[in-house]
């Protein structure tokens, strides 16, 4: 490290904490990037990004990787009790959907490549507003800039006393990650579209959703959704019989499904008083964990972690804790919207009735946090 040279300590590899350690030491800092798990892998199946971070995936030089797994479905399609109620083809709107662990593996050699030193079996206990941090060894380091993106449980977080407010919905979801089978799903119901993302809801009697999204010519991503209060639509393993039941055109993918542990997620929400103390700074789902409806919980984090590198990069080193406090005040209400909109989604069910993606809807999907003039557009928009 150079006498010039700042260093970020972060804790926490996901989407978030590795947007954010690639960012930055392609900026030019010296980043350590810790993971409490002995192995760098992501949870869960698959994910659908939007504009806001796959424009941070380009920036990163990441999208290349990422495009060559990954899929534009032709529409994303709502179903509810078995009628197609829309089918939006989303032009102009950049969007994809693929694996996690695919997009984490690009990450992660992203942020290798980009020189970040990264540390698997190395647990954060907590930081300090002066860049201390302690891990579950007793060691300790000290940094210009500490990034808490340990996610919803952040132990950086709960170190420094922010107010966490936590929100929980009445639904959550099992994802499973299966082979696509569509030979099978097409002699079930030839005329459907299997390449589309498919919303089935339904809606009348017990409420049960399956959201069906292909992530690339051989794996499918499918969601399962059920009220917590259903113990049996909320089973893992699931209730294959029920499933097939109420969802027979799936029945080759959620026997696929039936096979696998999974885990049911309940929803929610985490708002803080502020996302700052001091050299501190937390982003993803440590800082703003939202409901699933809009899929923007990691586009958001990755939007987040660009910006930030961003300005501690431009920040005078004599003045990081002001500069983080200006990044919140400027970048914070794209996501806090995000969420706003994302938990009515979740609480009212209303995706069910199609024609979701327009307006003010599409807010963070089409925001643009890599170009330096968004925010005299903003002003010139108003
Ligand atoms: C059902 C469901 C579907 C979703 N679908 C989408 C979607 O389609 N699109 C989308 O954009 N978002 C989606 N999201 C949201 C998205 O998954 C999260 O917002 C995102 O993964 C958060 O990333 P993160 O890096 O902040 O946190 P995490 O992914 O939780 O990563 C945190 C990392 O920190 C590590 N860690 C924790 N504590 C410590 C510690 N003390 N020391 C060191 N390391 C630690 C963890 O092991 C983990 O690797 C969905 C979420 C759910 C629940």
């Amino acid at each position: 490290m150079s006498a010039q040279q700042r260093h970020a300590e972060i804790s926490g590899a996901g989407f978030a904490g590795l947007t954010a350690a690639a960012a930055l030491a392609q900026r030019g800092w010296s980043v350590r990037l810790h993971e409490r798990s002995d192995e760098l892998r992501a949870e869960g199946a698959g994910i659908v990004l939007w504009g806001n971070s796959l424009k941070v995936l380009q920036r990163l030089g990441a999208l290349h990787d990422l495009k060559a797994r990954a899929m534009r479905p032709p529409a994303y399609e709502t179903r509810t009790d078995n009628a197609i109620v829309s089918q939006e083809r989303l032009e102009g709107v950049d969007w994809m959907t693929m694996t996690r662990p695919h997009l984490h593996e690009t990450l992660v050699r992203t942020a290798r490549e980009s020189g970040v030193e990264l540390v698997a079996g190395s647990e954060v206990t907590g930081a300090t507003a002066d860049g201390t941090v302690t891990f579950a060894d007793g060691s300790t380091a000290e940094a210009d800039l500490v990034i808490g993106a340990d996610g919803v449980g952040s132990a950086v977080r709960d170190s420094l006393g922010f107010q966490v407010d936590r929100q929980r919905s009445r639904d959550g979801i099992t994802r499973f990650l299966v082979p696509r089978r569509k030979a099978e799903l097409a002699a079930l119901e030839p005329d459907t579209e299997w390449d589309n993302v498919i919303d089935f809801w339904n809606m009348s009697g017990r409420v049960l959703r399956v959201l069906y999204t292909p992530a690339n010519d051989d794996e499918l991503y499918i969601a399962l959704m059920s009220p917590a209060a259903d113990a049996q639509g909320s089973q893992v393993p699931i209730d294959l019989a029920l499933w097939q039941q109420e969802f027979p055109q799936l029945a080759p993918v959620l026997e696929d499904a039936a096979t696998i542990a999974g885990r049911y997620y309940g929803y929610q929400t985490t708002r803080l008083d502020r996302w700052t103390e001091g050299s501190v700074a937390l982003i993803g789902d440590a800082a703003h964990a939202m409901c699933p409806a809009l899929a923007q919980g990691a586009g958001c984090a990755m939007m987040n972690a660009w910006t930030l590198a961003e300005a501690a990069t431009r920040a005078d080193a004599t003045d990081v804790a002001g500069a983080l406090v200006e990044w919140e005040r400027v970048e914070r209400p794209f996501t806090d919207r995000c969420q706003d909109r994302s938990q009515h989604y979740a609480d009212s069910r209303s995706m069910s009735q199609g024609g979701q993606f327009a307006g003010d809807i599409l807010e963070t999907a089409q925001y643009d946090p890599t170009d330096a003039r968004r925010h005299d557009l903003q002003e010139v928009a108003r």
